[in-house]
């Protein structure tokens, strides 16, 4: 039998970026809010000289705990879905902060085609350009009434950009509010060779700060050492914003928020209509809780966003036999495997400097910035050179030619440590009828809930797009004279197994309609007017960007609404 606790106006379940977004806007505004979070407390005084990449990078410190709880993954219906039983593919936050401690903080809006990208691709293609079964749908918002939204992220977390106007993306109603990082040489000859070709380099936006900032809350943040150690760590000096050292604070200084870590939600509870609560259970004790509360937030990520709605029974699962339901509809991911790779035998990078989001980018073949009239795919995805990092044990790429072992390899990596520069891609994903998330109907977490599963492969549509993002990768990395290079411009079936992207996206996605959609643009469901469900889950199809910009700008947005619905109740459109 659950503890029965005393009910609260807001209960957010997850304390990353969306959570900790939605706490710091409603405590400010005088609303009491608990934050179940399941992972354990941190603050930066946790990273102190803990640059340990066995630790961090290789046994998932941060991440988590898959022996508790997983994905299974199957690549279509016929095939039966497994449990990912270590980190391959992508991987999981957990803890204060989720995933937004352990980011690189590359940080983009994404584009205006994006957010109306079929009623765009069929103005200008027509509606045969949308292949069958692709369930692309318009956003239910356009990229200029995002525009504020975008505009009050950027300056919580200090986005440190380039002041020329890119002339590929959205409009900015405001500069950013710190200069770009600095440009090394790796991104000098990237950002050269690319606009011999033509095209349009700039500094990638990033949430390592450039320069001392402070926001518009009063937290005052260090710039940036260029440590090379962002990625799946967290950063000491809070030069990395990260809802621990930003919005989180700012929400518990206001006396309105109440954090309980190690509390893991395992189920909603609602009537059908409206929510009352939370079920949660204490992973130090074991103990049961039942928290009521007025508002239920989830900010759970993509994958317990769906799972939670699934097992509680809240909103109308997906069926993909008829393509009708919404919860679990248009999962999406990324395409990142296109890339080229070049070895420059007469030149030393520095490469072991850097910073999660240090480099350059264009987007000339992102969104619709490109004719597609003769091309077998839409949208497209970032072109970029980056310099996150070197790592001791990861980093050891050495031509393909070269030996698997020996004193060939072991020469081959020692010249090679700092003289190989890869240009990156980073492919849009779209939705299909066949991609989606569903409950698992083997596979159990530690407390009983059934897993998600993941019903997921790429397409000719990615394989095509990969193939033309690829070769440019080339064009580019030639004209930056290697002494070698190799393309890779090949996308096979979709394996769970190596590190692609933690891009994951859709599931409880935002439109207009509400039989395809199952939230509103203020992340309101439909089917529940007090439950909002925020983060990447609401994304209808994923951009070739990383997501983080986006779900911070829907989340002030979803803070709006929700601030709104406890004034006023009832649907916000
Ligand atoms: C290594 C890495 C690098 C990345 N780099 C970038 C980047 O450069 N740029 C970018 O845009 N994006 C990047 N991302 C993605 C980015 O981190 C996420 O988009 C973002 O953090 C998502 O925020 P969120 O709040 O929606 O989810 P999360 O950060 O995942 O937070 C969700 C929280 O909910 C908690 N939770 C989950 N289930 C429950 C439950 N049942 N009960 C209670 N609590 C629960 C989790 O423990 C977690 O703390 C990266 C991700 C990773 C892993
Ligand atoms: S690279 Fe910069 S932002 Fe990243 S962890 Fe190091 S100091 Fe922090």
């Amino acid at each position: 039998m659950a503890n029965q606790l005393p009910k609260v106006p807001v209960v957010i379940v997850g304390m990353g970026w969306a959570g900790g977004i939605i706490a710091a806007e409603l405590t400010k505004a005088g609303v009491k809010v608990v934050g179940l979070e399941r992972g354990k407390g941190r603050d930066t005084g946790d990273y102190y000289m803990s640059h340990d990449e066995l630790r961090y990078s290789f046994r998932h410190e941060m991440m988590q705990d898959l022996s508790k709880e997983t994905v299974t993954f199957r690549n279509n219906e016929k095939m039966r879905a497994l449990p990912m039983r270590s980190y391959g593919s992508f991987i999981i936050g957990d803890g204060l902060g989720g995933s937004g401690s352990h980011w690189n903080g590359q940080n983009y809006r994404f584009l205006p085609y994006d957010f109306q990208i079929r009623s765009k691709t069929i103005e200008r293609y027509g509606a045969k350009k949308i292949p069958e079964g692709m369930t692309i749908q318009d956003w239910g918002i356009t990229y200029d009434e995002l525009e504020p939204y975008f505009d009050k992220y950027e300056k919580m977390a200090g986005i440190s950009g380039d002041p020329e106007q890119n002339p590929m993306v959205g409009k900015r109603s405001n500069p950013f509010p710190t200069p770009p990082m600095k440009k090394t040489p790796v991104m000098k000859m990237f950002e050269e060779a690319a606009r011999k070709l033509g095209y349009h380099p700039y500094t990638i936006p990033s949430a390592n700060l450039s320069e001392q900032y402070k926001n518009p809350d009063g937290i005052e943040r260090a710039a940036c050492q260029y440590c090379a150690f962002c990625d799946r760590y967290g950063c000491e000096y809070g030069a990395k914003a990260d809802p621990v050292v930003t919005v989180i604070p700012v929400a518990q200084q206001t006396g309105n928020l109440e954090i309980r870590t190690f509390s893991n939600v395992t189920k909603i509870l609602h009537d059908g209509v409206k929510a009352s609560g939370v079920v949660y259970v204490n992973t130090l004790t074991g103990e049961e809780f039942e928290q009521p509360a007025d508002v239920v937030i989830l900010a759970s990520y993509v994958f317990n966003n769906v799972r939670l709605l699934l097992h509680s029974k809240l909103g109308k699962p997906y069926d993909p036999s008829s393509g009708t339901g919404v919860v679990g509809r248009n999962y999406a991911y990324q395409v990142q495997s296109a890339k080229a790779v070049g070895f420059f035998d007469d030149k030393e990078f520095n490469l072991y400097m850097g910073a999660g989001a240090l480099g350059s980018i264009f987007d000339d073949f992102n969104g619709d910035n490109f004719d597609h009239s003769n091309l077998n795919f839409i949208h497209g995805g970032g072109i970029r050179i980056t310099q996150t990092g070197q790592r001791p044990i990861a980093s050891n790429t050495v031509p393909k030619d070269t030996p698997k072992w020996g004193k060939a390899f072991k020469q081959a990596s020692i010249k090679y440590a700092n003289s190989t520069l890869v240009v990156g891609t980073q492919g849009s994903n779209m939705p299909w009828k066949h991609h989606y998330l569903d409950l698992d109907p083997t596979y159990k977490d530690a407390y009983g809930v059934p897993l998600i599963r993941l019903t997921y492969d790429f397409e000719d549509q990615d394989k095509q797009m990969a193939k033309f993002l690829g070769e440019k990768a080339g064009e580019v990395l030639k004209a930056m004279n290697p002494t070698k290079m190799e393309v890779n411009n090949t996308v096979n079936a979709y394996d769970i197994v190596p590190y692609q992207s933690t891009h994951n996206t859709g599931g409880v996605v935002m439109g207009a309609d509400p039989a395809t959609s199952a939230v509103n643009t203020y992340s309101q469901m439909w089917d529940a007017e007090n439950v909002f469900v925020v983060g990447a889950s609401s994304f209808p199809h994923n951009s070739g960007y990383n997501p983080t910009g986006t779900v911070g700008a829907l989340a002030y947005r979803a803070a709006e609404g929700i601030l709104k619905y406890i004034k006023q109740g009832g649907s916000l459109v």
